[in-house]
């Protein structure tokens, strides 16, 4: 029979390597707790018009990467591609929004894209959403916090801030005729894709990798140009702000962003650790999605992290956590009477000292066998119950750092010796 494996572009995290992943998320929540941000959790499967109307039609996620099906009521489901949609719709659902609000989630997201490094069909996100503030402060204030994060994790020398208004829809209306007419005469040599999206979506060429397209664009129209003047301001504030924060950036008028609901500040971080899967978070403003999804006009603003991408680099830059033991101790309990004791004594020992990682060997075994796993397992003391132990009601305490040394003691004093000795 063939086996059965995980569906490509949907990886397995082991225990290896899930320490790198708890150090990243507990430093995310950390800094993001301590701006003032609120956790919330979401579905992962939301209704497809949901993100249809909010990332809009002729983007790559609707038109080619999300994982949709019918519901048994025939409904037409799709396994969340990003979080804003979802957290947009609980915040107007669950009348979030009369007040400011900070809000950040975290969890696996889905799209339907060629699997390599860096780029995943389940790839997980850490997001954070600021409503119902429309001055560029709460812009600054989030760019802030993921700078404060690359420090907490040491990655700050590795990424660079790159920032652009894209401006009111009303300005990008007007810059995306003069895109239109400069690409249409210059229409053969753009690739196929960007020619399909000069109807289309235009915006998205200023994307594109493509040698060709990109010596056509060098020359083309700029958005910065046609800015209105409200989203100027709000730009040079946000310049200003960052500057009195020491936080460097790189204007890229030539970013853009894949989703529809972006308008006025967008901004990416990049690193040139990972190849061609250089963005490591993405964000932008979207004052224009709530009222968009039914909800009373609220402007919004966010951005999301690759948490694959970032444990790429903490491993590329050798920013692990240490890599832990599994266990401080070790138990080798030889025999049914020795094994009943170590049950007995044992659970005593885990309401003493909770944070004492206590692994005690299971499936039986002869002494020789035991001390061996007690040996590899990296604890640092083993315990020892075997026939003696039992008849004179003591445990063994070996130390498996430093050669011979080995005490026993009474059972009712293992509690107090290991709370004695165990600290690091
Ligand atoms: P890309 O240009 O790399 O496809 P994107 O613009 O589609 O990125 P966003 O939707 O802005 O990405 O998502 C924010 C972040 O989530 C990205 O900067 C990246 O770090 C991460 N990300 C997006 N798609 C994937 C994926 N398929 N696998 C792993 N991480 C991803
Ligand atoms: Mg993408």
């Amino acid at each position: 029979m063939t086996t059965i494996r995980a569906i490509r572009g949907m990886n397995d995290i082991l225990p290896d390597e899930s320490s790198y992943w708890q150090y990243l998320e507990s430093a995310v929540a950390a800094v993001l707790t301590s701006y003032g941000y609120g956790e919330i959790r979401l579905p992962l499967v939301e209704q497809t018009a949901l993100f249809r109307r909010s990332i809009g039609e002729v983007t790559d996620i609707v038109e080619k990467e999300m994982y949709s099906f019918d519901d048994r009521n025939g409904e037409s489901l799709t396994l969340r591609p990003e979080g804003t949609a979802g957290c947009v719709r609980a915040a107007i659902q669950n009348g979030l929004l009369g007040t400011p609000q900070r809000l950040w989630y975290s969890g696996p997201m889905f799209r339907y894209e060629r699997p390599q490094k860096g780029r995943q069909r389940q790839f997980h996100q850490v997001g954070a959403e600021a409503f119902g503030i429309a001055t560029p402060d709460i812009d600054a204030e989030l760019i802030l916090m993921t700078a404060r994060l690359w420090r907490v994790l040491g990655i700050a020398d590795h990424v660079q801030l790159q920032l652009n208004s894209i401006g009111s829809s009303a300005a990008r209306q007007a810059y995306r005729e003069a895109l239109v007419n400069y690409l249409s005469g210059h229409r053969e040599a753009l690739d196929e894709d960007s020619q399909r999206r000069l109807q289309s979506n235009p915006l998205r060429i200023l994307d594109s990798k493509h040698p060709g397209t990109r010596d056509v664009l060098a020359n083309a129209p700029v958005l910065t140009d046609y800015l209105d003047a409200e989203s100027r301001e709000d730009f040079a504030r946000l310049c200003e702000l960052l500057q009195a924060a020491s936080v460097s950036y790189v204007v890229n008028p030539r970013l853009v962003r894949g989703l529809d609901y972006y308008n006025k500040t967008v901004f990416e971080w990049v690193t040139d650790k990972l190849g061609a899967q250089g963005t490591v978070c993405a964000g932008g403003r979207y004052d224009g999605l709530v009222a968009q999804l039914g909800g009373k006009p609220c402007p919004g603003i966010g951005f999301a992290l690759g948490k694959e991408r970032l444990v790429l680099m903490l491993e590329a830059l050798a920013l692990a956590p240490p890599a832990a033991a599994s266990a401080d101790i070790y138990v080798v309990n030889a025999g049914a009477a020795a094994e009943t004791a170590a049950f007995a004594a044992l659970e005593t020992v885990r309401d003493a000292l909770p944070a004492l990682r206590i692994v005690q060997h299971a499936g039986g075994g002869s002494f020789r066998s035991q001390l061996k796993k007690a040996d590899k397992s990296g604890a640092r003391w083993a315990l020892i119950w075997g026939e003696d132990e039992v008849a004179a009601g003591t445990v063994t305490v070996k130390s498996l750092r430093e050669q011979g040394l080995q005490e026993s003691l009474p059972v009712a004093d293992l509690a107090g010796y290991l709370a004695h000795h165990s600290s690091p």
